[in-house]
């Protein structure tokens, strides 16, 4: 049941107002910016529909959250069965579903990475690795790279490469040290000058820095160097986890085995949010006669982990990395065409699988291209470490009809802001 115009324009105005007064007035605005100040009521599959039922195709999946897709049938089951049993732990007894997404995790991850620390977000589990590897190495230095994301928490923060995020919260965590992406050299210099360094931490894809891909031969000689040196390798797979880029773990692409691994956002099946890290054997002594050094009260809960155990079995058995690696190749190439089309609006197009990012000359351009697809039906987003590329991330197993239509409505939104452009341009001229 849908709401009629009027109760639905009564509806958005007063949760922005609730927005304004009470969560984030200037969040509002930004939403307003992009044409998505309304209230979602509902999703299913790739769409997602307003309080008056007008539907919006999902090209952005929730940052990354839905390789399913909103409500897919397995997970939604998997959560409710758990919801009528034990939905929250009791916290002194054995998680059957925490113990089965672990097994579970081990046997599908790369490399010797065994066991699993579940907590609730992207954040934590990058929380988790940095205490981790300090706890591990018993140094507390981390190597990131320049345009890195890895969450807005205190620490994570501290290995996030954006000065709008880190400055006002300045002191963040000692010892944390930035080096250029993609560019072995320069870190193994950090690693000569600097001997407090424990750990280095990298995403396959920057996903919230662009949507810029680690280059294989740089994964491996990192991956390489660190075992040599004794720093431990952390793999950031939160945004290109659970067959986003054509596989299940991005470092399958480069054939890497991690340390340790930070998952969230898809581990969820798009039903409950959970994040984890998962560590090999080795790392995981950190425990050793101390197994609480580092807990949490919700992180292993079981509606969560039977939602993830659902998430990683239909990822499988729908073959959704296939899917991702098939569709992406295709839609990408619509995009190369039009950039190639449009060359004095866009600089490129680039990604891997259904991680796709289009970089504009410009990030008002961008924003102009966001709310003209709003305005069509479609749902996109900037990367959050750089406004100047929208992103595209839709569900693994989107209809190709979708896909289509995705393509179509951006070729008329760029030709829209060439032509807007071009009126400015007359006026002051
Ligand atoms: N790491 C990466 C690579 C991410 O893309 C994100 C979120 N965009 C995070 C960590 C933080 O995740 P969360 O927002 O769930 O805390």
């Amino acid at each position: 049941m849908y709401l009629s115009p009027e109760d639905a324009f009564e509806l958005n105005q007063k949760v922005a107002r609730q927005y304004e007064h009470y969560i984030n007035p200037s969040l509002l605005r930004l939403l307003a910016f992009m044409g998505f100040d309304k209230v979602e009521w509902e999703a299913e599959g790739s769409i997602i529909r307003d309080a008056e039922g007008r539907e919006y195709i999902d090209c952005l999946g929730g940052f990354g959250v839905f390789t399913l897709g909103h409500r897919h049938p397995a997970v939604v089951k998997a959560v409710k069965d758990q919801l009528d049993r034990i939905p929250l732990p009791s916290k002194v007894m054995l998680g059957g579903p925490y113990g089965a997404l672990a097994e579970l995790l081990a046997s599908v991850a790369p490399g010797k990475l065994q066991y699993t620390f579940a907590c609730n977000s992207g954040t934590e589990a990058v929380e988790a690795a940095i205490k981790i590897a300090r706890l591990k190495t018993g140094k507390p230095g981390i190597v990131y790279t320049s345009n890195a994301y890895h969450g807005k928490t205190m620490g994570a923060l501290s290995i996030t490469d954006r000065a709008k995020y880190q400055k006002p919260a300045q002191p963040l965590l000692s010892g944390m040290r930035v080096v250029p992406f993609n560019d072995l050299g320069a870190l193994r210099s950090m690693l000569d000058e600097d001997t407090q360094i424990g750990a280095f931490i990298v995403e396959p894809i920057q996903g919230e820095g662009g949507i810029h891909l680690a280059e294989g031969d740089y994964l491996r000689g990192a991956s390489a160097l660190c075992t040599e040196r004794g720093v431990l390798f952390i793999l950031d797979e939160v945004q290109t986890g659970l067959g986003r880029t054509g596989k299940l773990f991005a470092a399958e692409h480069a054939g890497i085995a991690p340390d340790m691994m930070c998952l969230a956002k898809a581990l969820g099946g798009g039903i409950m949010p959970i994040g984890a890290v998962m560590g090999t054997e080795e790392v995981w002594q950190v425990f050793d006669g101390n197994p609480l050094i580092h807990s949490s009260t919700f992180g292993g809960n079981p509606l969560a982990c039977a939602a993830a155990v659902a998430a990683i079995k239909t990822t499988i058995s729908e073959d959704l990395p296939a899917q991702a690696a098939q569709k992406g190749v295709w839609l990408l190439n619509e995009l190369k065409a039009q950039q190639r089309d449009f060359p004095d609006i866009v600089v490129e197009a680039r990604g891997l699988g259904m991680m796709i990012g289009v970089e504009f000359t410009d990030e008002d351009i961008a924003g102009l291209l966001i709310s003209s697809l709003a305005n069509q039906g479609i749902v996109v987003a900037y990367t959050l470490n750089n406004p100047t590329v929208i992103r595209l991330e839709p569900a693994l197993n989107i209809p190709q009809e979708y896909l289509e239509r995705v393509v179509e409505a951006f070729r008329f939104a760029l030709g829209e802001v060439r032509a807007m452009l071009a009126e400015l341009e007359a006026v002051a001229g």
